[in-house]
C-alpha cells in the first residue's frame, strides 16, 4: 500500500522513562520531560511509517487527558489533533487505512502494569464491551474496527502490548518497558525505545493489509463499573443508562462512537 492514511493515538503513561503519576498528571518540569519523551517516540513512529511508505499521510491525536505532546517538537511531516474538547470517533473515519497506538498503558486492575488505568485512573474500576473486559486499547481498536480500520501497531509497556495481542493477535508490538508495579518498571533507554518503535512501526506499515480489523458485532453493550466513593451525579444523567447496582452501569447502542470509547 502506498500513500496509506494512518491514524495514531498517543498516551503519556506507556512511554519509556515515564513511571510515576506525578509525571503524567501534574503540570511542571517532570510532565514536560515526559511529554518530550512521548513526542520523540511519536516522531520515531512517524519516521518508521514514512520509511516504509514515503507518501503516507499520518494524523496524530494527542489522547492524554491533559495533553501529552510537545507541539514544538512534533514531527514536521505529520499532522496533529491536539488535546481539546473532542469525543469519539475523534475525527477518525473510514478513509483511514490503519490505526497505531504510541505510549499505551494497560487497563485498570492489570497486575504489575505501570500507570495502568481505564480512561480515568481516579474513577473507573473496569469497562466491558460486549462482555469482554477492555481498556483504552480495546475500546478504540473496536471503534476503528467498526469503521473497517485495522489496528496494526502498539508501543507501550509489556502488559499493554500483551493486552493488545489478546484482541489483535497479529499486531506489531514494541515493548519499551517491563512493568514491575503500578509506579515501577524496567525501561529501555529512550534512544533504544525510539529505534525499536521506528523499526516496528515500519514493519507494521508494510503489513497493514495482513492485519484484520478488530470487529465486535453490534448491538454494542458497554458495562462500566466505577470505583467506590466516586461522585456519579453527572454520569447518571446520561440518557439510556441502565443501572445494575450502586456503581455499575450498562449503556447500549448500534453505533460504537455513541458509547464511552
Ligand atoms: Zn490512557
Amino acid at each position: 500500500m502506498s500513500g496509506a492514511r494512518v491514524y495514531v493515538i498517543t498516551d503519556l503513561e506507556g512511554v519509556a522513562g515515564v513511571q510515576r503519576w506525578e509525571e503524567t498528571r501534574e503540570e511542571g518540569p517532570k510532565k514536560e520531560r515526559a511529554m518530550r519523551l512521548l513526542t520523540a517516540e511519536v516522531n520515531a513512529a512517524v519516521d518508521g511509517i514514512l520509511d516504509a511508505d514515503p507518501h503516507a499521510q499520518v494524523v496524530v491525536w494527542d489522547g492524554h487527558g491533559s495533553g501529552g505532546i510537545d507541539i514544538e517538537r512534533f514531527h514536521p511531516k505529520a499532522r496533529i489533533i491536539p488535546r481539546g474538547p473532542i469525543g469519539p470517533p475523534y475525527f477518525m473515519d473510514e478513509g483511514f487505512d490503519a490505526l497505531f497506538f504510541v505510549g499505551q498503558h494497560a487497563m485498570a486492575g492489570t497486575s504489575n502494569a505501570p500507570l495502568s488505568h481505564t480512561y480515568s485512573s481516579r474513577t473507573v474500576e473496569y469497562y466491558k464491551l460486549n462482555g469482554i473486559p477492555m481498556g483504552e486499547f480495546g475500546c478504540r481498536a473496536a471503534l476503528a474496527g467498526s469503521l473497517g480500520i485495522p489496528t496494526v501497531f502498539v508501543s507501550g509497556d509489556d502488559r499493554a502490548v500483551a493486552e493488545a495481542r489478546e484482541l489483535v493477535p497479529d499486531i506489531f508490538g514494541a515493548v519499551v518497558k517491563e512493568g514491575r508495579g503500578i509506579e515501577m518498571a524496567v525501561h529501555l533507554s529512550p534512544p533504544l525505545a525510539r529505534q525499536l518503535i521506528r523499526e516496528t512501526a515500519s514493519a507494521a506499515t508494510g503489513h497493514i493489509e495482513d492485519v484484520s480489523p478488530f470487529v465486535l458485532t453490534p448491538p454494542y453493550e458497554q458495562e462500566i463499573r466505577f470505583l467506590r466513593n466516586v461522585d456519579l451525579s453527572a454520569y447518571t444523567r446520561r440518557p439510556g443508562l441502565e443501572r445494575i447496582d450502586e456503581r455499575t452501569f450498562v449503556v447500549r447502542s448500534d453505533v460504537l462512537s455513541e458509547l464511552m470509547v
